[in-house]
């Protein structure tokens, strides 16, 4: 099965996702979460930073589709991501 190129893109750079405190700027560490539907997450974050000690919760929510599911589920609706020439347009046609 030949997928989208950006599965390949994605592959090439395995990153962690890292957050930082909006205080002090120091990396924070995920806690727990909670999936309150199926396209949003909330989480709980605590900066690493001993002189700072800031616990903050932050949410996580599916907002554009880059690529499409081979398993779509009829319930889900993520919309496309718009494409550059898209948005150009409509920027145009709206003044
Ligand atoms: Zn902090």
């Amino acid at each position: 099965m030949t997928r989208h190129p950006l599965h390949a893109a994605s592959a090439r750079r395995e990153s962690r996702f890292r957050v930082k405190c909006p205080h002090c700027l120091s990396f924070a560490r995920a806690r727990s979460s909670d999936l309150l539907t199926p396209t949003y997450r909330e989480v709980r974050f605590e900066c690493q930073n001993d002189a700072c000690g800031h616990i903050w919760v932050a949410g996580l929510e599916a907002i554009r589709t880059l690529c499409p599911s081979d398993m779509p589920n009829p319930a889900i609706d993520i919309p496309f991501a718009a494409t550059r020439a898209a948005n150009h347009a409509s920027a145009k046609a709206t003044g």
